[in-house]
């Protein structure tokens, strides 16, 4: 191994995570072009196990970027919830409730257009080690040792960089599966209609979170992508025995499907740890950051992409600040990631998956199917839309009770 490579800013993981961070800086200070480096473990474009439902926040960040989304996608303006005591209704006039797009070729298009603004990719080299010292931080790959001001650890929910600074911990890990069923779009209602579905009925045998199912494009033609997401998987018992109680759920949720294939294991399926947000973690040590799922993302629904474009931004002032000599810009990436409008969304969907994944779930869930107008401003808090997820709480209970109460609607 030769002498280190120095850089301003090294990121480990050119996900969605690292590649919205490397966006941000180079959007915010085109000087640091030349000077970013994103080290990859794989090669784009590369499998992600996802099933690639971009929320319109997430859209919203990739129009803040100039990004268009030059990819295979299908919008969905229809969606439906199963519950334990009922159906809901997610839809909400025709507005886009979400993009459905595959990650291999979406990553790579993020990855694509932050090497063409001058952030350099190294592929296929794994984070070893991170060491780091009053004057900068070493980050140890597999081929070459590089070195910088400032490290952001976005190597995914299983993160080397959040185990050699901050240590491990897995309480907070869950686990999502998914397979891909090619259909006839003319017979699908999720094509003819451009709807999704939910199904959280799993949640009353002890599965925290719920099955779904996505109309996509994989290599040009109509595919289903369904899966199931447990936020506590290991809750379901002996180890490996929760991917078996939770296929038997996914299978049970869609009986309509041909997914009798996945418990004989004839049916290919993957499945892909999801860090959730604890308010108790911290994201900032020394010169190093984390972002996306190596930090945490979204307890209730597993959702992580529009964390990780938030994460990125949030991560790309900081480090701004930092160059610019402000030693106090890596805390306050810590208290932004707690206290700021990410956070704050993130603690709000943890204190609901406590209450929706409880012992007493059937209550929560038929309180939340009171009133239609609340459910409407659930769903577009949830998407970002109209930024509605980065109002003030107490304006987002006033509006919540108005809706409730004296049915007000919120367009
Ligand atoms: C089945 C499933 C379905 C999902 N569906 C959705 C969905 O519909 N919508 C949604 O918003 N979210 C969804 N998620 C969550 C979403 O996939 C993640 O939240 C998102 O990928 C987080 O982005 P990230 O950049 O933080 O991490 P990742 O996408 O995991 O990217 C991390 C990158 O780091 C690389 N890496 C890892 N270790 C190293 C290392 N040591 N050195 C160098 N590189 C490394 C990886 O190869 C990867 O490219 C789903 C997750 C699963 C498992």
């Amino acid at each position: 191994m030769g002498a280190s490579r120095k850089f301003d800013v090294v990121i480990a993981g050119a996900g969605p995570a690292g590649l919205a961070t490397a966006l941000f800086l180079v959007k915010n200070r085109p000087s640091l072009a030349g000077r970013i480096v994103a080290i990859e473990k794989s090669a784009h474009p590369r499998f992600k196990v996802c099933a690639g439902g971009l929320i319109p926040k997430t859209m919203l960040a990739l129009e803040e970027l100039g990004i268009a989304l030059d990819v295979p996608k299908v919008e969905v303006i229809r969606g439906e919830a199963a519950t334990p005591v009922g159906e809901v209704n997610l839809s909400r006039g025709g507005d886009v409730l979400a993009t459905v797009i595959r990650r291999d070729l979406f990553d790579a298009m993020l990855a694509r257009e932050a090497a063409e603004a001058g952030v350099e990719i190294v592929q296929s080299d794994r984070v070893l080690d991170v060491v780091q010292n009053a004057e900068s931080v070493r980050v140890i790959t597999e081929r070459s040792i590089f070195e910088a001001q400032i490290l952001v650890g976005a190597d995914g929910s299983g993160s080397r960089v959040r185990r050699a600074v901050f240590g491990a911990r897995k309480e907070t890990i869950g686990r999502a599966l998914m397979t891909d069923i090619a259909v006839d779009p003319a017979r699908t209602p999720e094509f003819v209609e451009q709807r999704y579905r939910f199904d959280f009925r799993c949640v009353s045998h002890g599965v925290n979170g719920y099955s779904w199912s996505f109309p996509c494009i994989i290599g040009g033609a109509p595919h289903l992508n369904v899966g199931i997401y447990d936020q506590r998987p290991r809750e379901l018992g002996e180890e490996g025995g929760e991917q078996k109680r939770m296929i038997a759920e996914l299978v049970a949720a869609f009986p309509e499907l041909p997914l009798d294939g996945l418990t004989r294991r004839a049916t290919r399926w993957h499945s892909f740890p999801i860090r959730w947000f604890d308010a108790r973690d911290s994201y900032a040590r020394g010169r190093v950051i984390l972002a996306g799922d190596a930090a945490g993302v979204d307890p209730l629904m597993g959702e992580g992409i529009s964390c990780a474009f938030e994460h990125g931004k949030l991560a790309a002032n900081a480090i701004g600040k930092f160059i610019d000599g402000d030693s106090g810009a890596i805390r306050a990436y810590d208290r932004a990631l707690h206290e700021g409008a990410v956070g704050k969304k993130l603690s709000k969907l943890a204190f609901a998956a406590r209450h929706f994944y409880s012992p007493h779930s059937r209550l929560f869930f038929r309180i939340a199917g009171v009133s239609r107008r609340a459910q409407e401003i659930g769903v577009d808090w949830y998407n970002g839309a109209r930024h509605l997820d980065e109002m003030p709480t107490h304006r987002l209970v006033a509006r919540w009770a108005r809706a409730v109460l004296l049915g007000d609607s919120l367009r």
